[in-house]
């Protein structure tokens, strides 16, 4: 078969391509590109219209222009560090090409005197004469010249000229594809085949044309493979048989009832949900979200409940010691005397570690809380039946995937985010997990008021503190990272930290990047036993941990933070029953803008509409999580502007899985678009 036919012919790397050697082939993986499926999203980003040809008495000066002349004569000094220059003409008129370091036998070759040439560059005029310095757009053959030439942005070391050369081929050599999408998709594109929408997005006077079908057609290719590999994978998962368990409904109720508060109505149905996933043959792989404060635990521990009342093992992982101790004392507290709970800590001494992993392995204990730590090899099961992992938005789909390969079969994964985000990334990014949302919030919850301050009003900021301290109450002070660089820099936490310290002797704390874990944690613990006032901090906290008596978050600079971020933070105070508020300082007069996004914050406590929003105004680089999601970023596909596009791929997806269709025609598609190793073992 002829290579050239099939699409595997694009996933071959560059040596096919005529010149292309190693040294351009190296510099374009420096770039990550390494295939030549990798070269098509490399898209110009302006183009030089060469084909309109003038004659030598109507050039204009500093622009780029395109003549046919004639070489008359070789000027070549004798003086070395003086350029070349060669006289050439037309009937209108003289103009030289000045060449600096090139050798006389090149200049000889492409400008040979007596011959018409056309040539293309930026025309200057220099001691009464036309001139065109270096010039690299030089043939014989006009109709090479006279073409409209991309501009790319360029990797260092190649020109332009080479990669005009490059994309030509690629673009002519495209293999015949057979078209992958339904008649009824393609109709919304206007039956544009893939081949011609890749034609037409590398025609240069195509570039930017975002709403024109060729461009939707991609940015849908591009959508629809990542909602495809999340749903092969979801499938996949939820193909595998398991034990049923038997959920007690009476027994959970009447935990239930000795709670001091009624569950929201998100709770109950995310709950019945969960349950009704425990209670199938199905293994469940579940997404519960829900806002900060929303109330996840309790939902997750009735699950977890459940499913030791059906005779299983739970385990339950937080991202901290200190989450994991605050869910396993909330365990102790309202489960029944006959379940037996454990901590597994880093600090246990090791006999008791020992302990614990044998009692593990009698199944004498029914629920562990612990760190990650708990997924180690060692750590074994008789019957484990579900995990719960607790503010997970640090997996990507291939973790996720492993990690529910590794469960066992009869093992139900429950994963929790507290990281509300718009519903295009929710689909792109948890795709392959079955979603329960809270997006109510427990109406107990004061609204945390929200403050914008000039820093240059910090007297009046330690006024309030100062008052709040005498309320007994608690202070967290965030200081950013000043640079978005890897290197953290955290000397204006520091600063804070030395000014804090000598207004408010003994009551203040330092967290930053180089606190060890283990220092790190004896601080919350301290901050949490409501031993000090102010805890001064980057942004490091995790924001699980329940702070009931912390009413203050003082932000500053907090124009570098993301609305979402923001209200992540708000989020850590506003637990207990207190007035708290949400101090953002800010270095300078707000921007009109920056107003807007503040009032949004001010007026609103739902992060959905929250993330929303700031999508809205910042693009979803900045939404948290979005970047650490393991997600590959969109080459065309935008869920800002092309929402309707995800909402088409979902009903597409929805279509394929209920009517069982076959995706093997989809195939070149994820293998083009998909190259992650989960998709090995689907299509
Ligand atoms: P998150 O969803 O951020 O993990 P938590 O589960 O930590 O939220 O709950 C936050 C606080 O709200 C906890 O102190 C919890 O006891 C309380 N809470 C949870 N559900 C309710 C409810 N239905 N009514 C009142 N308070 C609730
Ligand atoms: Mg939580």
């Amino acid at each position: 078969m002829d290579i050239k036919r099939n699409y595997k012919y694009l996933l071959s790397d560059l040596s096919s391509i005529k010149g292309v050697g190693v040294k351009t082939t190296n510099l374009l993986k420096k770039k990550k590109i390494n295939t030549i499926f990798d070269l098509l999203w490399k898209l110009p980003k302006s183009y030089i219209d060469r084909s309109l040809s003038y004659k030598i008495k109507d050039l204009k000066v500093d622009e780029t222009q395109t003549i046919t002349i004639v070489p008359q004569k070789y000027l070549f000094p004798r003086i070395r560090n003086l350029p070349n220059r060669v006289l050439c003409n037309d009937e209108t008129g003289e103009i030289e090409c000045v060449f600096f370091n090139s050798y006389e036998g090149y200049i000889k070759k492409i400008l040979p005197i007596g011959k018409e040439v056309t040539i293309s560059g930026k025309i200057k005029f220099f001691r009464n004469k036309y001139q065109l310095t270096n010039p690299k757009y030089i043939s014989e053959d006009s109709s090479l010249i006279k073409q409209k030439h991309n501009s790319y942005s360029l990797t260092e070391g190649i020109s332009e000229k080479v990669y005009n050369k490059i994309m030509l081929q690629v673009i002519n050599n495209l293999p015949q594809i057979n078209e992958w999408h339904s008649k009824k998709i393609l109709k919304n594109f206007n039956n544009i085949s893939w081949n011609e929408s890749i034609k037409k997005l590398h025609q240069p006077e195509n570039i930017g044309k975002f709403k024109e079908n060729f461009y939707q057609r991609l940015a849908f290719d591009e959508i629809f493979s990542t909602f495809l590999v999340n749903s092969e994978v979801r499938k996949k998962i939820r193909k595998i048989k398991k034990t049923k368990k038997k959920i007690e409904t009476k027994e959970q109720n009447k935990i239930i009832s000795k709670l001091d508060f009624s569950l929201t109505n998100d709770q109950k149905k995310s709950l019945s949900e969960i349950n009704k996933d425990l209670g199938s043959e199905n293994k469940m792989f579940r997404l519960l979200q829900g806002d900060v404060g929303s109330g996840k635990t309790i939902v997750s521990l009735l699950s977890a409940f459940n499913t030791i009342n059906s005779g299983f093992q739970v385990a339950v992982m937080a991202p901290t010691e200190i989450l994991a101790r605050q869910h396993f004392l909330l365990a102790k507290k309202i489960f029944p005397k006959n379940i037996s709970i454990e901590l597994l800590s880093g600090k246990s001494i090791y006999r008791d570690k020992k302990d614990i992993l044998n009692r593990l392995l009698k199944k004498q204990i029914d629920i562990i809380f612990g760190t990650h730590a708990l997924f180690q090899k060692k750590v074994e099961f008789k019957k484990l039946g579900l995990i719960v992992i607790d503010e997970q938005h640090k997996f990507g789909v291939n973790q996720r995937k492993k990690l529910s390969d590794k469960a066992g079969k009869d093992c139900d994964v429950l994963l929790m985010t507290a990281t509300p985000i718009p519903r295009t990334l929710t689909m792109t990014i948890y795709g392959d997990m079955d979603l329960s949302i809270i997006r109510e919030k427990p109406n107990i919850r004061k609204p945390v008021k929200t403050y914008s301050k000039l820093e240059n009003k910090i007297d009046d900021i330690v006024k309030f503190v100062n008052k709040e301290i005498k309320l007994g109450n608690q202070i967290f002070w965030v200081c950013p990272l000043i640079e978005e660089s890897k290197k953290i820099d955290h000397s204006s936490a520091v600063k804070k930290f030395e000014f804090l310290k000598k207004l408010f002797p003994k009551q203040v704390y330092l967290l930053h990047g180089k606190t060890t874990i283990e220092e790190k944690e004896t601080i919350l613990n301290k901050f949490l036993k409501n031993d000090f006032k102010i805890l001064v901090s980057t942004t490091i906290i995790e924001v699980g941990i329940d702070f009931p008596n912390a009413n203050v978050i003082i932000i500053e600079n907090a124009n570098k933070f993301g609305l979402s971020q923001l209200h992540q933070l708000r989020g850590r105070v506003g637990r207990g029953n207190k007035e708290s508020s949400c101090i953002l300082m800010f270095k300078s007069n707000l921007s009109e803008n920056a107003k807007k996004r503040i009032n949004i914050l001010k007026n609103s406590d739902d992060g959905f509409k929250i993330s929303e929003e700031d999508m809205k105004l910042r693009g979803f680089g900045d939404i948290l999580g979005f970047k650490q999601s393991g997600i590959k970023n969109f080459k065309l596909a935008d869920p800002i502007h092309n929402h309707n596009l995800f909402i088409l791929a979902e009903q597409e997806i929805k279509r394929i899985e209920s009517e069982n269709e076959d995706i093997s025609r989809f195939k070149p598609l994820i293998k083009l678009y998909d190259r992650a190793d989960i998709i090995n073992d689907i299509a």
